[in-house]
């Protein structure tokens, strides 16, 4: 097996102007410069994805063609075009000997084989074809990996989901594991590591040093959008340490790892970080009828559709009749809706549909609640005590969440903070 890799993941923000991808080209020749061996993933830069979005619903207000993920797509190869333009042109001015010509060479998810699934804007990653990747490295050329993007076995272009170029490049990382003794995988993002709350909504967020995998995947799928959470799987089920930093300041950032290689310093912790998830929208339907099967029609034709039902709740039956609520991300609600409708000419007829936008999801997470009953009771009256109603709860053996009004959002997140003592932590830097 042949030396080590170092795969660098850039997100919008790192790549958002001509600046800062002249600033990525500096850091990954600089990186090279030292002896490291780098493949770069880039997203596309900030903003340009959601401005695609926009144009395509503008135009379908539900699309679900592959047509949609071309578009989407599309941001990621302007970005890998500048970006390999530029250390190009770096390589050129530092004088360095370019045997092959060139210092980079930009890649299209199709063009390495990142084979994805058919799940058109949610499609997983089966496998990636590391040959080309390895033609390009052994010449001492960097790949510049287009994230988000792969293709499926139409030949389709697909999209991995919002945020998705983290897990391209976990998954580019775990493809050349079996290929080189050591490949390393650094996200850089727009802040310099995982906070205790997103800093964006909480001026007394902390660094975390390390994180478990287990942990940040909470996080993750409860809306701390700093890692796409099925990256954040990947890296679990490879083993393959994340160090999440920044691009504007290059400070150690927090290692996502084993929970064998945490350390002891947040092991007393119970609630460890609070994570919000803006834009949830929580459906009602009245007038169920109190059959079996009856939850399996309305989850199972949602799941079809490849909505992700996130809090469900269902009431208990008055006179044959059952009320279910629950919620999903205001990006699948016209999905939804046409789903529910649909239901209701074919199989309720009586069913009433109840909407409720302008929601928000908060929760906190700590694997040290298992052991402390009276965390549910304290984010409750914490909650009180701000004069924030609650409209659904749930609960998991390491984490709570409470959906509220989203205009609440900060105060509920500064209150569980602080309520939970984490302006204040220990063992965080
Ligand atoms: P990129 O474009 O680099 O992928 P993202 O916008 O997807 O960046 O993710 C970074 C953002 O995640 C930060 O700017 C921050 O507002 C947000 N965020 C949410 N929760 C957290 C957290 N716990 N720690 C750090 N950042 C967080
Ligand atoms: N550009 C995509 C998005 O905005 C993927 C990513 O940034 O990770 O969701
Ligand atoms: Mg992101």
């Amino acid at each position: 097996m042949r030396s080590s890799i170092l795969v660098q993941k850039f997100g919008g923000t790192s790549v958002g102007s001509i600046e800062r991808i002249q600033s990525v080209a500096r850091w990954a020749l600089d990186s090279q410069a030292r002896g490291e061996r780098v493949v770069l993933v880039v997203s596309a830069m900030s903003g340009d994805t959601n401005r695609l979005v926009s144009l395509a619903t503008q135009v379908d207000p539900i699309p679900q063609s592959s047509e949609y993920d071309l578009l989407i797509a599309s941001g990621e190869q302007v970005s890998v075009g500048l970006v390999t333009l530029a250390i190009n042109a770096e390589a050129r001015k530092r004088g360095l000997a370019l045997p092959q010509g060139r210092a980079a060479r930009g890649l299209l998810g199709h063009q390495i084989g990142i084979l994805t699934d058919s799940v058109y804007s949610k499609a997983r990653i089966r496998a990636i074809d590391t040959s080309v990747l390895e033609r390009e490295i052994e010449r001492g050329v960097i790949p510049v990996i287009a994230g988000f993007q792969g293709v499926d076995d139409e030949g389709n272009i697909t999209t991995l989901g919002r945020g998705g170029s983290d897990t391209s490049a976990v998954a580019v990382a775990a493809a050349l594991r079996g290929r080189y003794e050591q490949v390393d995988c650094e996200i850089y993002t727009d802040v310099d590591g995982v906070y205790t709350t997103d800093p964006r909504l909480c001026p007394k967020a902390r660094k975390v040093a390390r994180i478990s995998y287990e942990e940040m995947m909470e996080l993750a799928s409860l809306g701390a959008k700093v890692l796409q959470i099925r990256s954040v799987e990947l890296a679990a089920k490879y083993g393959i340490p994340l160090h999440v930093r920044s691009s504007f300041d290059p400070v150690e950032g927090t290692w996502v790892v084993a929970k064998e290689q945490l350390g002891e310093s947040m092991e007393n912790v119970v609630v460890s970080g609070v994570a919000a998830d803006a834009a949830q929208v929580k459906w009602t339907l009245q007038n169920v009828p109190d059959q079996p099967s009856v939850a399996a029609r309305i989850f199972g034709a949602l799941s079809e559709a490849a909505i992700v039902v996130d809090v469900i709740v269902q009431d208990i039956s008055q006179q044959g009749q059952l009320t279910v609520s629950f919620t999903v991300g205001q990006a699948d609600a016209a999905k939804t809706r046409q789903v529910l409708e649909g239901l209701k000419t074919a199989d309720f007829r009586d069913l009433r549909i109840v909407e409720r936008a302008g929601l928000a999801k908060v929760s906190v997470v700590g694997v040290g609640m298992q052991n402390h009953p009276g965390v549910a009771t304290q984010m409750f009256k914490l909650l009180a005590q701000s004069d924030i109603n609650i409209e659904l709860i749930t609960t998991s053996e390491i984490k709570i969440s409470c959906l509220i009004d989203g205009n609440r959002t900060r105060d509920a997140v500064q209150a569980l903070h602080s309520g939970f003592g984490l302006d204040r932590l220990e063992g965080v830097v």
